[in-house]
């Protein structure tokens, strides 16, 4: 029913040795539904699950997919948006984009640089691409975001994220320690995956795959971020 189960694009050529994960993050205004997803938060028989690998000792209930992003440079984060927006739409793409962004630096301590590229780029090799769409067949169900992640061995290559536009309507742009639904919320979520994260079981983590009234970066949420950003840098 999720993201999860489609096949990831992949160019078997050039990323042969590549492997890849598609995460999503489905928002839902109700705790029951929340619940529900608790009870299998990788879903069943998704790539993701394939995928991950076991939680890493001591950041549970986050589970580490295993990969991370090597190196000490500043990972690139680029950004694209269908045409059309209004000005205060783009200011809440750019908004919640730099808010999480910043967000992601504080939390994992590493460097990113975050710029603007045109409308159906991909993300090249050691770069992450954030692709916002409001292209709704892309979507499932009450899915607002998902991210695939390449990687090989234990070295993220590349991360594909693609955010609704529809949020937009939806929540409020809010910050990365607000609590409850936000577009940041969501973001910082699909970036999460972008840095090797997977889903939590916590209902109130932000890296749980639904959101709800009172989502937000928990203390184990804190520690998980901090092990992906772990790099010696
Ligand atoms: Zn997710």
């Amino acid at each position: 029913m999720q993201k999860c189960s489609r096949n990831p694009y992949r160019n078997a050529a050039l990323f042969a040795a590549i492997s890849a994960a598609v995460v999503a993050v489905v928002l839902v205004s109700v705790l029951v539904v929340a619940a529900a997803g608790m009870a299998s938060p990788l879903g069943s028989g998704t790539r993701e699950s394939n995928a991950t690998r076991a939680a890493s000792p001591g950041v549970a209930p986050v589970v580490s997919l295993g990969a991370a992003w090597h190196g000490c440079a500043a990972v690139p984060v680029s950004y694209s948006y269908d045409q059309g927006l209004t000005d205060l739409e783009v200011a809440a793409v750019e908004g919640s984009l730099a808010r999480a962004t910043e967000g992601l630096r504080v939390l994992t301590g590493r460097q990113f640089h975050l710029q603007r590229v045109r409308a159906g780029s991909n993300a090249p090799p050691g770069t992450i691409h954030v692709s916002w769409s409001g292209d709704d067949a892309l979507f499932a169900g009450d899915e607002v975001g998902f991210t695939v992640l390449y990687f090989v061995e234990a070295q993220i290559t590349r991360a594909e994220v693609t955010i609704s536009l529809g949020l937009l309507d939806r929540y409020e742009v809010g910050n990365v320690d607000d609590r409850g639904e936000s577009v940041t919320a969501v973001v910082l979520h699909e970036l999460g995956h972008a840095v090797g994260l997977g889903h939590s079981t916590e209902l109130d983590s932000v890296m749980h795959a639904h959101h709800g009234t009172d989502t937000h970066v928990t203390s184990t949420d804190r520690l998980g971020f901090e092990q992906v950003g772990d790099d010696d840098c």
